[in-house]
């Protein structure tokens, strides 16, 4: 039985209490238009089942999900005449996540379409950068 939060909106549309543009559906992923695209045609792919960030989706569901992600980012662009997609995906409040039902977002790109991604910087110098190196991979060891 997949975990469910009766408060999620999306698992409301999941239940059918809320109407959505249903684009795609799989045993355990499903598809549909975002309600406030970025680009006409962007979408949301997420897990039937309620885990609020990527980090809490079962390993066994990452074959589905990239299969769904690839599937749908194929038809996304060809019904669009993307020139290109971003997979965008936000983890917690901070990363500007709203509701806390783990979904990615296909976003369909037109070589004009004037969109900037976010900023990059730099690291100050090579110690910070060790440093981070050490614990991160630290913490997968
Ligand atoms: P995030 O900020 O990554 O949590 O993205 C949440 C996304 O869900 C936003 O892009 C919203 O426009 C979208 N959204 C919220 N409610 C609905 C809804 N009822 N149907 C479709 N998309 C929705
Ligand atoms: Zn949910």
């Amino acid at each position: 039985m997949e975990p469910k939060d009766s408060n999620c909106i999306f698992c409301k549309i999941l239940a059918g209490e809320i109407p959505s543009a249903k684009v795609y559906e799989s045993d355990t992923c499903v598809a549909f238009l975002d309600i406030a695209p970025v680009n006409q045609g962007h979408v949301l792919v997420l897990p039937k089942g309620h885990y609020p960030t990527l980090m809490d989706i079962p390993v066994e569901l990452g074959g589905n999900l990239m299969d769904a992600l690839s599937r749908v980012g194929r038809a996304v662009m060809e019904a669009t005449g993307a020139d290109g997609l971003n997979l965008m995906q936000n983890n917690h409040e901070a990363a500007g996540q709203m509701v806390h039902h783990v979904h990615f977002h296909l976003i369909p790109r037109h070589s004009e379409d004037g969109l900037k991604l976010w900023p990059q910087s730099s690291y100050d110098n090579p110690d910070e950068m060790n440093r981070l190196t050490e614990a991160i991979s630290g913490l997968l060891k």
